[in-house]
Formats: structure tokens, sequence, C-alpha cells
């Protein structure tokens, strides 16, 4: 399901993949929310963000 993209920016959240559909100047997500995988993850480079979409260039 894909999550809705809203017109502001998820408080608290700067996200600097520009390549993402959610992403908005200034680093911002404009996702209505965020989910951060995986469940036990060891090390700040094993997280990422579930839900990234490619953004359509
Ligand atoms: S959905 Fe994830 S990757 Fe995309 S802009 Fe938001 S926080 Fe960044």
């Amino acid at each position: 399901m894909r999550i809705e993209k809203t017109d502001r920016n998820l408080n608290g959240v700067k996200c600097v993949v520009n390549t993402c559909y959610y992403h908005t100047d200034g680093d911002y997500c404009s996702a209505a929310k965020i989910e951060i995988q995986p469940r036990n993850a060891s090390s700040t480079e094993e997280t990422d963000c579930a839900t990234f979409t490619p953004s359509m260039k």
C-alpha cells in the first residue's frame, strides 16, 4: 500500500535521500508516516527507510 504524500513535512525527520518520491526541498520528508527497518539492527548503516519510493523523474 502506498503511503500518502502530504503537503507538510514530517515533524522531526531530516532526510537527504533526494531520489525519493517523498523528499522535499530542505531535506525533509512529506510522507504521512514512515517505517524504518530492520528489527534487531546493530548499526546505523544497517538501518534504512522502508517507505522509500523512487521518484519519477
Ligand atoms: S520516505 Fe523515507 S527515504 Fe523517502 S523522504 Fe521520507 S524518510 Fe526519506
